[in-house]
């Protein structure tokens, strides 16, 4: 069978569509002043979704009868690729972490009663939500088992006690995702109202990105009580679901930095063009011209990368391999395009003259959460070690 590196052309049409309403409706809002050191404001969100509504690209990932377009991942690799290209084009689509991921894995294990309640309104970006996992020493970071949050049954209800951070869009959430260990069957995830008596958000972490909606909040339970229909699945398969929000959101994360990287070297390029140095072009010295050439193969490795893994996930795999090899790939290739792009730019680079210094913030990130690159290494060897022989090339 051939490889076919084509785009069928509903994806190309797709593509073309999300490249130039970036181009027209989003990059324009990018100084508004309602982008703050915590995300886009409530205000500023909602504009950017009725844009995004009324172009017909809102929440294209989710099913059609939630008003999306159904896409395969091939399909988001590209969808999410174009909305990347502005730091407020996933927010705009709708296609956000967490929002994103946490539809995903709605769509995946929730009820339907569950799913009317949480999944619809999230894919009609009418409420925002959040996954909380991190929690601070000795609690789990890296270390998923170390969960120290507990769930303790209460006849028909669980009380969750315990304390989370670095939660993306806490604040202003209405639903909260929330990993905690209950006595007999460990860990489970729980669906609850971040209104309801027993969440507190204490603050929200100062960070060099700016990106998501509602900043990193740091959140407490205090017997929060949920009841058992509000169990995520199955009480003691949290871990299972984890993996089945993750390997996903990992990778769309990769196709969204995918985008940011593609804009700060389209930025970076054209500098290049048309500073002169020395008597020529900047790009024409060695020095500037090796770097926009690294950056290009930097991103085509990305984008095979990405697009061969969503291929293994569109095929039904979990992917947990290929995904954390592609986040490790992904992350470090796009770090070093942006910290290009901030050297060709030179004082620019570091200033808000151009959108590249808030892309270089944004990424730095990206090398840690959702697995930091070392851990992701650590479970990619630990694979080959036990006789797993993913450099073949039968074996994807
Ligand atoms: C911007 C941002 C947004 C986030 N959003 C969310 C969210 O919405 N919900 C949520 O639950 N969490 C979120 N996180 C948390 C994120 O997933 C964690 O930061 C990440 O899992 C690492 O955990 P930790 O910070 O506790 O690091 P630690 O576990 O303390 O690890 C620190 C460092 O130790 C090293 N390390 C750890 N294990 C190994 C190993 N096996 N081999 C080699 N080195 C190792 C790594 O370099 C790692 O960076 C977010 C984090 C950030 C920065």
């Amino acid at each position: 069978m051939a490889i076919d590196f084509e785009l069928p052309a509903d994806l190309r049409d797709l593509q073309a569509r999300i490249r130039a309403f970036i181009a027209a409706e989003i990059i324009p809002l990018e100084r508004d002043p309602r982008c703050t050191p915590h995300g886009p404001t409530e205000d500023l969100k909602r504009a950017l979704n009725d844009r995004a509504r009324a172009a017909g690209l809102l929440s294209p990932h989710v099913a059609r009868e939630y008003g999306g377009l159904a896409l395969s991942h091939v399909g988001r690799a590209v969808a999410f690729e174009e909305a990347g290209y502005s730091p407020l084009g996933p927010v705009a689509l709708n296609v956000a972490a967490p929002d994103e991921g946490n539809m995903h894995l709605l769509e995946a294990v929730a009820t339907p009663a569950q799913k009317e309640r949480w999944l619809r309104p999230l894919a009609t970006a009418t409420i925002r939500s959040c996954f909380c996992m991190t929690e601070p020493a000795p609690g789990s970071g890296s270390d998923p088992s170390m969960l120290a949050t507990t769930a303790t049954r209460d006849g028909d209800h669980f009380l969750i006690n315990g304390g989370k951070w670095f939660i993306t869009g806490a604040d202003g959430a209405a639903l909260a995702i929330v990993m905690a260990n209950t006595e007999d069957a460990g860990a489970t995830m729980f669906l609850s109202d971040m209104n309801a008596p027993g969440i507190v958000v204490e603050r929200s972490m100062g960070s060099l990105d700016t990106c998501f909606p509602g900043g990193h909040g740091v959140v407490r339970f205090e017997d929060l009580r949920v009841p058992a229909t509000d169990v995520l699945g199955e009480v003691g398969k949290g871990f299972e679901y984890a993996q089945v929000r993750l390997s996903p959101a990992r990778l769309t994360h990769c196709m969204r930095w995918l985008g940011a990287a593609r804009r700060a070297h389209d930025v970076a390029a054209d500098y290049a063009r048309k500073r002169t140095a020395f008597g020529k072009p900047i790009g024409e010295h060695e020095g500037v011209g090796f770097m926009l050439a690294d950056n290009e193969m930097d991103l085509h490795m990305a984008r095979l990368a990405i697009r061969h893994c969503a291929w293994v996930l569109d095929r039904g795999d979990l992917a947990l391999h290929e995904s954390s090899r592609t986040k490790v790939i992904v992350s470090e290739a796009t770090w070093r395009v942006v910290d290009r792009c901030v050297q060709i730019l030179g004082g620019q680079g570091v200033t808000d003259e151009t959108i590249v210094a808030r892309i270089f913030a944004d990424l730095r990130a990206f090398r840690i959460y959702d697995g930091p690159s070392e851990v992701h290494r650590y479970s990619i060897a630990k694979r080959i070690l036990r006789g797993r022989r993913g450099h073949e090339p039968d074996q994807h």
